[in-house]
């Protein structure tokens, strides 16, 4: 399981990349986008530290 950025939702702001604990955040072309192969839901802690940190509501979505 992992999560997924809206990337039509995505403003590019950088602030997820920082905060993801397994490095999970990079840009892809023009906005960011999460690795699913490395993203651990944050260990299933109900508040994911990318969705936390997301200024924008319904842009990062369970994948
Ligand atoms: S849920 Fe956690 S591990 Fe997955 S991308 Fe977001 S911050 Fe990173
Ligand atoms: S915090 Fe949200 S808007 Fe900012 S780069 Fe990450 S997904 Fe995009």
């Amino acid at each position: 399981m992992a999560f997924q950025i809206v990337a039509s939702e995505c403003t590019a702001c950088g602030a997820c990349e920082f905060d993801c604990p397994t490095g999970s955040i990079a840009m892809k072309g023009d906005v960011y986008a999460i690795k699913a192969k490395t993203c651990t839901e944050c260990d299933g802690d109900p508040d994911p530290k990318c969705m936390s940190v997301c200024p924008v509501d319904g842009c990062i979505i369970p994948a």
